[in-house]
């Protein structure tokens, strides 16, 4: 049953060669969300990933962007709280961040101080796991805000780029190319 979702999710999303630079495949999330069945499917199977793997996590935390597609509905439906770990500069109050490096030059990620307390069990989401710098900068701002990483769960992982090593803490993925 499992099988025949992941399977159906993983054939739908759109791959895009070549974007946004040349030698990238860009897998497009969005295409799942354009149906509320593969939408659905996506969703109960991330439900599922968090409540197997860490039932009393304390908090849902969204990546920028993409993230908060799927953190924001799955924290509503767990009655847990969201919050989100976004780019420098969106993000009002006072502010935890981390510097975090890029293929070229480096970018930083902030998240308020008051979202994620000491303690906390912590299950980070995000779209897509490629080299796995994004989800190693998120879970570095969590951690050091006090938080415990419990999952850094996403719906598609680049396996060949073996982002998951790079990343401290347990990572889950709904479909692997
Ligand atoms: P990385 O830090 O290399 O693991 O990149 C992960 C972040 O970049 C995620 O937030 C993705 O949304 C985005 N990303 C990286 N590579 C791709 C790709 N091939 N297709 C779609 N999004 C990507």
């Amino acid at each position: 049953m499992a099988e025949g979702r992941t399977e159906r999710i993983k054939k739908n999303i759109a791959a895009y060669p070549d974007f946004p630079k040349p030698g990238i495949v860009f897998r497009d999330i969005f295409s799942i969300l354009m149906d509320p069945s593969l939408s659905a499917d996506l969703m109960a199977l991330l439900e599922e990933r968090i409540a197997t793997i860490c039932p009393d996590a304390d908090i849902i935390v969204g990546l920028d962007s993409r993230g908060f597609l799927f953190g924001m509905p799955l924290a509503l439906k767990l009655k847990k709280p969201f919050a989100p770990i976004r780019k420098k500069g969106k993000l009002p109050g006072v502010l935890k961040r981390v510097t975090y490096s890029l293929e070229y030059g480096s970018d930083v990620f902030e998240a308020q101080s008051d979202s994620i307390k000491p303690g906390q069990k912590v299950v980070i989401v995000d779209d897509l796991l490629a080299t796995g710098g994004t989800m190693e900068a998120a879970c570095k701002l969590v951690s050091d805000m006090g938080g415990e990483v419990q999952l850094c769960l996403v719906c598609i992982e680049l396996s060949g780029l073996k982002g998951r090593d790079k990343v401290p803490n347990p990572c889950h993925s709904i479909v692997q190319y």
